[in-house]
């Protein structure tokens, strides 16, 4: 018997991914690469792939946290009070005068503390007398001002776990450890192409019926931010044979990204040619707007992205996607951007279905929160308003729109600022 075969879905109708799912899939997907040498001067901005321990006492001893004097606790409980000066300690001196009663020592600020002395009297609650004596003016406690030996790290603790990621603080740190060189995950290579007839290359002469190429542009710029010098593999043509060429070089990068080409129309070649190299595709579509065809994939060794040409969702995609793959490559933990709740300041439209972000600017309202302006028109061609956005809004795929006083999260479009999870939800 002859069967009617099963009506099919055109392909760019059927459904997608969601962000979440989309954004597990890829995580999932990716360990941090191996571990190489890097000097402090270059460690900034990575992370640390072995633990660091600690090789000193510090402070070394204890140490006055103030310019003042050393003196017995029990002599200065009553105030005032008159000392007679027996020593002048500064950083780094060994003292050798004890304390005895009646008596206290000038003490810099990081100089140890003498023997006999329990406590440390600011410089500016004493005066001294015409015959070279100190008066204390207040009462003071036992124990204060004083930096106890070891409070900061003592020899032999971890200073610094694996995995921390290396701030300006953590490199004062690794200097304090005499770690001259440290081991850190190395950074993705990245290799970034642009696909489309339509496109002209940055320094191409003018032609007024071309698009200027931005997005190898922005891409570059998002993937510097992350501390990652990229190549730009420049634009392939929408021909299968040049495009397999540039798509051959691309997979020799640890992470290769593709803008354009990526949809299901008739030049759109991008998914089919990097399958005839031996991707394997995890996704091709996700229920997000702007950036419906984004796609991403594995060789052995690699990862690839194709991002929507349109330079909005372009952009956005790198946001969802790519951010937290050359983040999880670089060994981080904090994967995705820091994100906050804001007050819509206007209506943000949606058409249920799709996760929809928006570009908005956010100020500091009285109230202590945020307030979040939508910007523009919100076409995923508006580079601009892109540009100016502080944020992304995210409005859930369930929402038919928010309303001016709703609230809803925002993606901090801000340098250093991450975290651990996406926080979309389960609806995003
Ligand atoms: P596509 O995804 O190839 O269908 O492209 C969608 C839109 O994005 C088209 O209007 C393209 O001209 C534009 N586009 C594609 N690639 C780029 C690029 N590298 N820079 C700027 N616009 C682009
Ligand atoms: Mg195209």
């Amino acid at each position: 018997m002859n069967r009617m075969p099963e009506p099919t879905k055109p392909e760019h109708l059927s459904g997608g991914l969601s962000v979440s799912a989309a954004q597990a899939c890829v995580v999932g997907k990716i360990t941090p690469l191996g571990a190489e040498d890097v000097a402090i001067e270059r460690a900034l901005g990575r992370v640390l792939a072995a633990p660091l321990y600690a090789t000193r006492d510090l402070p070394p001893y204890d140490v006055s946290a103030m310019d003042g004097y050393a003196v017995r606790a029990e002599d200065v409980s009553a105030a005032p009070t008159t000392l007679q000066m027996v020593d002048d300690i500064k950083a780094g001196d060994i003292p050798h005068t004890p304390i005895a009663t009646g008596q206290c020592a000038r003490i810099m600020t990081g100089a140890p503390v003498p023997h006999g002395a329990n406590t440390i009297v600011r410089v500016e609650d004493t005066r001294v007398l015409a015959d070279g004596s100190i008066e204390i003016a207040i009462p003071v406690e036992a124990a204060a001002d004083i930096r106890v030996h070891g409070e900061n790290m003592r020899a032999g603790d971890v200073a610094l776990p694996g995995d921390t990621e290396i701030s300006p603080g953590v490199v004062g740190a690794l200097a304090t450890v005499k770690a001259a060189r440290i081991k850190a995950y190395r950074l993705p290579r990245v290799a970034i192409l642009a696909n489309g007839d339509e496109l002209e290359a940055l320094t191409a002469p003018f032609d007024a019926a071309k698009i200027p190429d931005s997005n190898s542009y922005a891409l570059m710029a998002q993937v510097q931010a992350q501390g990652i010098e990229p190549v730009l593999l420049g634009i392939a043509r929408d021909k299968p044979d040049e495009l397999a060429e540039y798509l051959r070089r691309g997979l020799e990068f640890d992470v290769l990204l593709v803008s354009g080409g990526t949809s299901v129309g008739v030049h759109d070649h991008v998914r089919p040619t990097l399958e005839s190299l031996g991707v394997v595709l995890h996704f091709y579509r996700v229920e997000m707007r702007p950036g419906h065809p984004v796609a991403f994939g594995t060789t052995a060794g690699g990862t690839v992205f194709c991002l929507p040409g349109n330079p909005v969702s372009s952009m956005v995609c790198f946001e969802q996607f790519v951010l937290p793959a050359l983040r999880a490559l670089s060994g981080h933990r904090t994967l995705f951007r820091r994100t906050v709740t804001a007050r819509l300041t206007q209506p943000a439209k949606s058409r249920p279905g799709r996760v929809e972000f928006v570009r908005v600017t956010l100020t500091h309202t009285e109230r202590g929160d945020y307030a979040a302006t939508p910007l523009g028109k919100q076409s995923s061609g508006d580079l601009l308003a892109m540009a100016r956005a502080d944020g992304l809004l995210v409005v859930p795929a369930e929402s038919k729109g928010l309303a001016a006083g709703d609230r809803a999260l925002v993606q901090l479009l801000e340098p250093g600022a991450f975290q651990e999870n996406a926080g979309l939800g389960e609806g995003a």
